[in-house]
């Protein structure tokens, strides 16, 4: 699955989120992604990066 990158617009914490699409969709239409260290919802996506599903050590 792919992983998120945000950024906290309130405290400038950067944070990724592994979501599957849907879910992120549906976080995002309800403002459910929040930042962990404020809880502030006001968060921008920055980036998105594919390697978490590459990059597997097992
Ligand atoms: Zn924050």
């Amino acid at each position: 699955m792919p992983e998120y990158m945000y950024k906290c617009q309130s405290c400038g914490e950067a944070f990724s989120l592994i979501l599957s699409l849907p879910e992120r969709a549906e976080k995002e239409r309800r403002g459910e992604i929040q930042c962990p260290k404020c809880k502030s919802t006001e968060v921008e996506h920055t980036m998105e990066s594919f390697y978490a599903k590459t990059d597997r050590k097992s």
